[in-house]
């Protein structure tokens, strides 16, 4: 049995198996990047941090604790993933409230991959009438974004790969892993 506490150059997830992509201390340079950027944007104010949930609980939590700036934290549900394909449909958003009008508000997400979530979450968010929003993001897959929107904070590019660990889930199992491992085809 492994434990997903452990770094292993090779994991399973379910029937799957990933192979490391991205250690626990290059994860952590990364958001302490993020982190002081947004400290220096927002000095004197109090960003909202909307995080989206499931994924990016473990990024988000992360993030906050190493922002050196008073915030707050809230978080918003779309469920629209399964197994490793982006889902076509994306379903209602659970979370959103009355809270966002004049805020300054910090989209925390863990991975953008097409867009389509993300555009959705702008979109009604907008109805909310925040003060302004931007974009926090660990993971974006470039070569399947088809969105036109700008991600403020952007962790790490990376090609279109299927990845677990750090938040992010394989039909729901391996966000528990500290570190992020990639899909791994070979035998
Ligand atoms: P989008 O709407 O940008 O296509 O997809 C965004 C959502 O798809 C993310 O919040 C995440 O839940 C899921 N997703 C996209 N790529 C990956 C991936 O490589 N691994 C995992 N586990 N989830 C992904």
């Amino acid at each position: 049995m492994v434990n997903p506490n452990q770094q292993a150059d090779r994991i399973m997830v379910n029937d799957k198996f990933f192979r490391l992509y991205l250690g626990r201390e290059e994860i952590d340079e990364i958001v302490a990047r993020l982190a002081s950027d947004i400290d220096s944007d927002y000095t004197g104010k109090v960003p909202l941090m909307l995080g989206i949930l499931n994924g990016a609980f473990i990024f988000a939590s992360d993030l906050v604790r190493k922002m050196k700036i008073p915030c707050e934290i809230s978080f918003v549900k779309y469920a629209s993933y399964k197994g490793m394909e982006s889902g076509g449909s994306i379903n209602s958003l659970i979370g959103l409230n009355e809270t966002i009008r004049g805020r300054e508000v910090i989209i925390v997400e863990d991975i953008v991959d097409t867009g389509r979530t993300m555009a959705k979450l702008l979109g009604d968010l907008k109805l909310y009438e925040p003060a302004s929003v931007r974009i926090a993001c660990f993971c974006f897959k470039t070569e399947a974004f088809t969105e036109n929107f700008t991600i403020d904070y952007c962790g790490l590019e990376i090609p279109d790969l299927f990845v677990v660990g750090y938040g992010l889930d394989y039909d729901g199992s391996g966000r528990n892993f500290p570190d992020i491992y990639q899909l791994d085809n070979s035998k």
